[in-house]
This record gives C-alpha cells, structure tokens and sequence, in this order.
C-alpha cells in the first residue's frame, strides 16, 4: 500500500483513477482547485478513510510526504482551456515544475497526463511516439498544446538532470461517465444533445477523426505505466485505434439514444486537427496494454450516466 497524489483527482479522468487506486487499496490524496472539476464525481470516495482531498493550486508549489504523483491537473476540453488561456499555460508550465519537484524532493515516480495534442494536425497517421507532430505555436490551441509539450520537456530535463523518475502517457481522446455534460466536448456534447432532442452540432463537414478510448481502458493503461520498469519513460501513447469520423460517431449515438433528433452543421474551430488515431504498439508490446472495451459498449455505458444525471438535474 503507498499513498498516492493524484492532481486533478476531481476532474473526469481524476475521479475515476482515485476510485481504482483506492480499490487497490492505496491511500490516496487528491488536490485539485475545483476550475473544472466537481466534488460530485468524488462525492463517494469522500466518505472513505483512504482518500483525502486537499484544495491546492498547482501553480504553486506542495510539499507532502507521498510515494508517488499521478499529475493530471489541468483543464483538458478546448472552451475550458481556451477560456483562460494565460491561466492554462501556467497550470501546465508551473504545476509540471511544482510537481517535478515534490518528486524530486520525496525521491518518487512521477506520471504526467500529457496528450495527443502534441501531435497538432498530424501528417503522420496514426500517430507513433516517435512523431514530432505540426503545432501552430499561436493559434487558439496553443494554450494547450505548447504547454503540454513544455511540460513534457521538463519532465525529461529532470529524467536526464535529477534522475526523477518519470512516466510520460500520451493520452487520446477518452470518454466516460463523469465528464461535464457542459464542457463541450464531442460525445459529451452529441450524448446531451440527443437526450434532450435537440440537433446534434457537427463542426466543420464532420469527416474529421478521432478514436474513442473508454475511461476504465485509460485508467488500466495509466496503472500499467506507473508500475511499470525504471527505464520505461515514455512517451506511451494510450487511446483507443477505432477511428470514427465526427458523422460516424454522431449516427452511434443516435443509434444508442433514438428519438429524432437531426444534425446541424456549425463552423470548424480553428487549428481543429483533422485526423487522429493512436498507434499504441509501444504500450501493447512493452506492457501487454490493449484496450478491451468496444465503442458500442463505452457509448451504452456513456449514455446511461448521462440519462441519470440529466434526470435527476
Ligand atoms: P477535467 O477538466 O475533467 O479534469 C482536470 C482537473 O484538473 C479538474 O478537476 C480541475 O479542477 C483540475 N485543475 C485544473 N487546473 C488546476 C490547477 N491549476 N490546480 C489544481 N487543479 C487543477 O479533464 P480530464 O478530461 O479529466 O483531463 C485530465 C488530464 O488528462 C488533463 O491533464 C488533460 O490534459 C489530460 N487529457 C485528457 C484527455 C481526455 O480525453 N479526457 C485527453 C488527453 C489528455
Ligand atoms: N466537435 C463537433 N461537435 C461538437 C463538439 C466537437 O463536431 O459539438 C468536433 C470538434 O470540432 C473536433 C472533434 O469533434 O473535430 C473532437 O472535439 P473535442 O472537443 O471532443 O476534442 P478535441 O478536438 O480536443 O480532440
């Protein structure tokens, strides 16, 4: 058992990593400011004696007596991300540096939730590690885009400087129970939508990619990497290779949903990459990773949660 620090614990992907390492039967601290999270999605784990929840900025330096750092504090959809875009940059920037050296100081792995993002609009596809990706330095993404980059090169400044050791996941676009019904996000937005009958909005033609990765799939990755050799950095793509087109997956859902809603062409966002999809043949053949969970079955999954909470909103 070790007690573990996961930023962002209250965030989507936060939420459902504290619940499985608590169930491991680690102790587990999550700090996180609550800009995009909910104490909702960890109103359950509050109750347990394993878990504690710090509110902390991780802008600003923590000290804690910890055994290892899950780092995924960070807002992760673009309106959020782009709503304070100064702000995103330094959570990504500070808070790797922040949290690189609380691991430094206590000696512990450190895991850093980066993404696919750092590919931008990638020419290579799918998209291996080894590909340096084609990010615009100043569009509206960038923000993100370059702050994660950034943090992913101080996590190896302080691989090659401090010894540090670090785990770098690459995370593709992963869906789920807990996601904000309002964060903007495609199936969040086209499951919310369908559910109350409204048009689904596709942006652009709708013939852009991506490839789903179900959150319990993610989780079981990003355990896999923490445990995973000393010299095993990174960056390990973990995500999902169904690529669906945007019209593709519009048509899933309304499958799954039914009712009569129709579709609704809006504008493309700016420097809105074109294609995605992770080759994960690193993870697979270093640590035997491979999601397991359909589309079909994350979708169904998916909906029901937001069948719920819509319900009872
Ligand atoms: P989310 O917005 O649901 O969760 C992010 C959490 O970080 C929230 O609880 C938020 O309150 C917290 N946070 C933000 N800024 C903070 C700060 N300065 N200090 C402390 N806490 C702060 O997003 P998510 O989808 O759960 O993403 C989690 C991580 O995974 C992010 O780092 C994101 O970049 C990465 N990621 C997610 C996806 C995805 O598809 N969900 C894809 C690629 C990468
Ligand atoms: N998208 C869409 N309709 C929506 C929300 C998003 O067509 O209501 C598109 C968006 O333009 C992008 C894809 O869906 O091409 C995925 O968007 P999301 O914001 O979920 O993730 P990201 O762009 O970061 O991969």
């Amino acid at each position: 058992m070790a007690r573990l620090l996961v930023t962002g614990g209250a965030g989507f992907l936060g939420s459902h990593l504290c619940g499985r390492l608590v169930e491991l039967g680690h102790q587990v601290v999550c700090a996180d400011n609550f800009s995009t999270g909910s104490r909702d999605n960890i109103r359950q784990l509050l109750a347990v004696p394993a878990f504690e929840l710090i509110e902390h900025d991780v802008t600003l330096p923590l000290d804690l007596d910890v055994d290892g750092i899950y780092h995924l504090a960070s807002p992760a959809a673009p309106i959020h991300y782009q709503n304070d875009p100064i702000r995103t940059t330094r959570t990504n920037v500070l808070g790797a540096i922040n949290m690189l050296d609380l691991a430094r100081s206590r000696g512990t792995r450190i895991l850093q939730a980066s993404t696919s993002e750092v590919y931008g609009d990638p020419e290579v596809h799918p998209q291996p590690e080894t590909y340096w990706g084609r990010v615009n330095p100043i569009g509206t993404r960038s923000c993100y885009n370059e702050g994660k980059r950034c943090a992913e090169t101080l996590f190896f400044d302080y691989w090659r400087e401090a010894r540090t050791e670090i785990k770098v996941a690459r995370i593709f676009n992963t869906y789920g129970p807990n996601m904000h019904p309002d964060d903007g996000r495609v199936v969040s937005n086209f499951i919310v939508q369908a559910i109350r009958g409204e048009p689904l909005t596709i942006y652009g033609t709708g013939s852009q990619t991506r490839s789903f990765c179900y959150v319990d799939d993610l989780v079981d990755g990003l355990l896999r990497l923490m445990a995973s050799p000393a010299d095993f950095t990174g960056p390990a793509n973990i995500g999902n290779p169904h690529e669906v087109t945007m019209i593709e997956l519009a048509e899933h859902v309304l499958r799954l949903v039914g009712g009569g809603s129709k579709l609704e062409f809006r504008p493309l966002p700016s420097d809105d990459p074109r294609q995605r999809c992770p080759d994960i043949s690193l993870m697979r053949a270093a640590l035997g990773w491979r999601p397991r969970i359909s589309l079909e079955d994350g979708l169904r999954q998916t909906v029901a949660y937001f069948q719920r909470r819509l319900a009872t909103a």
